[in-house]
This record gives structure tokens, sequence and C-alpha cells, in this order.
């Protein structure tokens, strides 16, 4: 299939060859003409799918054929929401690199900058926005944009933005929307409270998936090691040293972990950095920069920080913690494999995260691969492995059951037959 097929005008079709794409990715193939047509869509889309494409280039293309208003004033017509700051950057590169051959205007607008850059830029109109909900509340809120005018609103990864507790700021930004308008969600996971919130927002939509449900890539290689908690730092600088692991992003729960798991790579000469919401805007890009770039052998982040940060050709995951969320290890091991690629997701589990499996591995209907590596066998009874869980609220307690339940089940789960 070309992009030519899909109903793209010529100027977009040669705009993406010139970015070197030569043929459309899956959900590109099925969204873009479904777009085009002017329908409300719901897709079930990963980073690294091409969904910024995918949505993009037919909103582009349709903006270029409405009739624009007398009024030479630009107008916002076309609104991204996104989660996070990385990724209202990414986007907005995105776009900008589809439009450099239109003269649509785009701007984006995220917290951790200054507000008033982005007030002057928005100043001199705008055709389409990629905004962090809260910033754009703030913009609109001080008057600095209005939002009456969008045709086309986009809700780029929904899953990440309801964990992230963004839900009532997006019913605040829809209730200053025009209920006539096309609405395109995008979520990599489909929860019922995405369901909920997709039969809210959409208009008799399209349902298009980029790849199966809650599954990983066929390509990714996963590996599961059984470890003491003392020793995963060790095991990890170990695993990157000894692989020659040149690009590694590692995932840890906590932004106090990622820092300090940094730290202690760096005391055994590998170059890592932490990524999380405490670090500045600055030093995020940066860090982020510096990854790319190979200066720095491992990144390690949170999975808020992570999420949608686009690097292509990542060869290594890690899981430092097996996250809280199963769902979450599917968007985790997503970073790698990606087109095609082979692509290693390694998880370090401790005694104190064993309960985290089971969900994991329901959620993926197998059983991960495990093995003890030489030197790094966890002891056969814990020693002050207290089991590591979210705060839970008063009257839970069916839920902890549950987990103990699950606990039980793993209880001698991945010991090397002798
Ligand atoms: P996304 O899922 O939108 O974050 O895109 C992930 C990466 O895939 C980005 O670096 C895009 O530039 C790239 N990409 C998107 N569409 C295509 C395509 N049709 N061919 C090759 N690369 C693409």
């Amino acid at each position: 299939m070309l992009f030519r097929e899909l109903g793209l005008c010529n100027s977009l079709c040669e705009t993406v060859e010139q970015l070197g794409y030569t043929e459309p990715t899956p959900i590109q193939s099925k969204a873009i003409p479904l777009v085009l047509s002017g329908k409300d869509l719901l897709a079930a889309a990963q980073t690294g799918t091409g969904k910024t494409a995918a949505f993009s280039l037919p909103i582009i293309n349709q903006m270029l054929k409405e009739p624009i208003a007398v009024s030479s004033e630009k107008k916002v017509r076309c609104l991204v929401l996104v989660p996070t700051r990385e990724l209202a950057q990414q986007v907005f590169e995105a776009v900008v690199s589809f439009s450099k051959e239109t003269s649509l205007r785009c701007v984006a607008v995220y917290g951790g900058t200054s507000i008033k850059a982005q007030r002057d830029a928005l100043k001199l109109g705008c055709d389409i926005v990629v905004a962090t909900p809260g910033r754009l509340l703030d913009h609109h809120h001080c008057g600095h944009i209005s939002l009456k005018h969008v045709e086309h609103f986009v809700l780029d990864e929904a899953d990440r933005m309801l964990d992230m507790g963004f839900k009532p700021d997006i019913q605040r930004v829809l209730r200053h929307l025009k209920p006539q308008r096309q609405t395109l969600l995008f979520s990599a996971t489909f929860t019922p409270q995405i369901k909920e919130l997709a039969y809210k927002l959409l208009n008799e939509p399209e349902e298009v998936e980029a790849s199966e449900q809650n599954s990983t890539a066929a390509t990714v290689k996963e590996m599961l090691y059984p470890v003491d908690k003392q020793k995963k730092a060790a095991l990890l600088a170990y695993l990157i040293g000894s692989r020659n692991w040149q690009q590694v992003l590692v995932f840890t729960r906590t932004k106090e972990g990622s820092d300090k798991l940094a730290k202690e790579l760096k005391l055994d000469g590998i170059k890592a950095v932490s990524i999380n919401g405490d670090k500045s805007q600055g030093a995020r890009t940066k860090a982020l920069e510096d990854f790319k770039t190979g200066q720095v052998r491992a990144l390690i982040a949170t999975d808020v920080a992570a999420r949608g940060l686009d690097i292509p050709q990542l060869d290594q995951v890690v899981n430092f913690d097996l996250p809280f969320k199963a769902e979450d290890y599917v968007h985790r091991i997503g970073r790698t494999g990606r087109a095609g690629r082979e692509g290693l997701a390694v998880s370090l589990m401790s005694h104190d995260q064993e309960y985290l499996l089971t969900p994991i591995e329901n959620l993926l209907d197998r059983r991960l691969p495990q093995e003890w590596l030489a030197g790094f066998e966890p002891s056969p009874t814990p020693v002050n492995d207290k089991p590591d869980q979210p705060r839970q609220r008063k009257g839970r307690n069916r839920d902890k059951q549950k987990l103990k339940a699950k606990l039980k089940i793993h209880a001698g789960r991945g010991k090397k037959k002798s």
C-alpha cells in the first residue's frame, strides 16, 4: 500500500516521502481514509506504531481543504491533547514536519516552560495546538486561546491521561469545544474507563486497531531474572557490561528509585541518567538527547516519564521493578522490537515483587521465561523483603487477600530445576 492510495493530497504525499516514509504503517493504512472521511475514531495504538502521522496527516489534509474565514486572524482549528510534556514536544515536531509545505501554524503548549513565550506564540495566531491539559486550561483561563473554532479534537494516549488523573481537566476542555467536531481517541489499552470516556466523547466512531490488544511484539525476546533486592543494581550493571548494551531503557517504579539507580550505575562506571517528573524540563530534554545520541548508555525512567518517548531502534528494555499495573508491562516492552526489529526485554524480580507477576502473565495469557544468573541466584528465604505494594486505602482487605493468594501460588516459581 502507498500513501497516495490513502486519499492524501499530492503535497502531503511528497512531504512524507521526503521524510523517508516509504509505506504507511498498519494504523496509518486503517485510520487515514476514515479520518479523511470526517468520521470519529477510536484507535488502539501504542507509541511506535506511527499513530502521530495516522491522525496528523489526514487532519492537515482536511484543514487544507476547509474554507477559512474571511478574517485574516488564525483560529485554532485542531487541538491535540497529550498527557506529557515530552509527548507534546514530539507530536509538535511531527506536525511541524508534516505541515512544512503549508501555511498552517502549530504551537505547542505544555508546563515546565515559560508561559509568556507560549502566550506570545498563541497571540500570533495558530491553526493547530498540541497541549497538555493543565497548561492549556491556564492559557484558556487567561484568555490567551479560544477553543470555540476547534473542528478536529485528538485525545492521544487517553489511557495514560486517565492514569495521570486528567479526567476532570479533559472534561473542562470539552466544555469549551463545540459539539460539531471530529474527535479521535487514541489509546494503547481499552479499559472499561476508556470505553466509558469514548462513549461520552465520540459520535458513532469507527474502531481501528494497530496490533493485537495486550500483546507484545513477536520479535521481542523476554527474560525474567529472580534476584535479591539488594543485588538488583549489581545484576543490571553486570548485564549492561557483560552484554555490551549500548542503549538501554530501564524502568523503575518511583522517582527516588530512578535517581538512586542512576547513581549506582554511575559508580559502576556506566553512564546513566534518570528522567522523572521531579526534573526540570531542560534536564529531561537533555537527558533524552544524551541518550539518543549515545552519550548516555542507560536512561532510567518512571512509567509516567517514559510514556510516549520516541526513541527509535531501542534494543533493550529492563524492568528494574515489575510494574504495579500489568498493562504497563505491555507499554514498557512495546518500547523495543518495533517495526519488526529484534528486541530484548529483561525483568528483574525480587521476592517482594513476585506477586506482581501473576497479573502480568494473566494479561499476556502466557508464562514469562525465567532464568537464574550465576552469581545472582536469589536466596531461598527472603531476608528483610517486605512486600512492595502501593499504599492501599482502608476497605481494600479483600484485594489484599487476593494478592496474598497470588503470592502463595507464586511461592516456588522460578526455581531452577536441579
Ligand atoms: P509514533 O507512533 O507516532 O510515535 O511514531 C513512531 C516513529 O515512527 C516516529 O519516529 C515516526 O517518525 C516513525 N514513522 C511513522 N510513520 C512511519 C512510516 N510510515 N514509515 C516509517 N517511519 C514512520
